[in-house]
């Protein structure tokens, strides 16, 4: 009896809630980082070999708190999903996004991600097509990017977005390819408009040198990586899929995926995501060149 007492003025003193003290905490932090004005949105460009040009910018978000810093996506998004914050942050990203890519150059896109939430909400293709009125971004300015965790859901639900999506024009993406187990199979049932190859198969490039003198183990890890992207890039040009390669940080890598004929790469090689503010700027110098 004593013990269990003990246990349970321990539970709120120490231990066991302090993950859960720090989750509510972010939370409720996050529930007012949307009106206090803290979420921002960078964007990084997406540099098209065959146009020469930069073709799309991502649009990143980013939380930037008074008491925590900047705290990154891969803390914040996750916590939103399970909690539902992420439909009106969702929503501001997707707004926020397209109001401010209506001022850019006309030849450059716009690429969104979509949680699984968002995309599981019943009204996203209305959500879209009203942000797009709203804004006055023409639809075939908007790129989507969709993860397969989305996909592995109800198939027909997902499968009737996606159409609807296409209907309106906007571009859709599967995102972080490769790393999910089904790829092959949601390629075949639905048209995206572009595959984006995870960075771990970017990050493991390395042009092979003349004479191998690296460690072998080294030296298959790197080759695997390269057929990787290789079949990835050609089951692309089959089926008439834009390819693009993520995490592109070096000027080997550059080479390289330059080499294996991928359609766009995007990186800190070409540049970070950027404030929204430079990258117009950006955008509007590369536009009178
Ligand atoms: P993602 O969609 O795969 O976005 C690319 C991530 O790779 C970004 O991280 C970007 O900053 C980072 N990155 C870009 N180039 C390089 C590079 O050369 N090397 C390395 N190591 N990293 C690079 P970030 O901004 O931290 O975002 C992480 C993830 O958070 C995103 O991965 C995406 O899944 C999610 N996320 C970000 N913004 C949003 C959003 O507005 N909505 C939703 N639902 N998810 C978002
Ligand atoms: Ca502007
Ligand atoms: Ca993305
Ligand atoms: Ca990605």
């Amino acid at each position: 009896r004593a013990k269990e007492e003990r246990g349970t003025f321990a539970f709120f003193e120490t231990g066991m809630d302090e993950d859960l003290r720090v989750r509510l905490g972010l939370e409720a932090d996050l529930r007012l980082a949307m009106q206090r004005n803290e979420l921002a949105l960078h964007y990084q460009p997406l540099y098209n070999f065959a146009a020469d040009r930069i073709t799309a910018v991502e649009a990143l978000l980013r939380w930037n708190s008074p008491a925590r810093g900047s705290v990154p996506p891969a803390e914040f998004i996750p916590l939103a999903e399970q909690t539902g914050l992420i439909a009106p942050i969702g929503q501001w990203v997707l707004r926020t996004a397209c109001a401010e890519a209506v001022t850019w150059p006309t030849t450059v896109r716009v690429a969104v991600n979509l949680s699984p939430a968002q995309f599981r909400h019943q009204q996203l293709v209305a959500i879209v097509r009203d942000t797009l009125a709203e804004t006055g971004l023409p639809a075939d300015r908007l790129e989507l990017e969709i993860t397969e965790t989305v996909l592995r859901q109800d198939t027909e639900a997902v499968m009737a977005t996606l159409h609807g999506l296409h209907e309106l024009g906007v571009h859709v993406s599967l995102d972080d390819f490769g790393t999910g187990y089904s790829s092959l199979n949601y390629l075949r049932r639905f048209p995206f408009d572009k595959i984006k190859i995870d960075r771990s198969f970017v990050g493991g490039l390395m042009l092979v040198p003349a004479e191998a003198a690296c460690d072998d183990t080294v030296m298959v890890a790197a080759k695997s990586a390269a057929m990787i992207v290789r079949a990835i890039t050609g089951l692309g040009e089959n089926l008439g899929i834009a390819t693009t390669a993520e995490g592109v940080e070096t000027a080997q890598q550059f080479a390289q995926i330059r080499h294996e004929g991928c359609t766009e790469v995007q990186g800190y090689f070409i540049s970070p995501p950027r404030p929204a503010a430079e990258i117009e700027a950006l955008l509007r110098r590369l536009d009178a060149t």
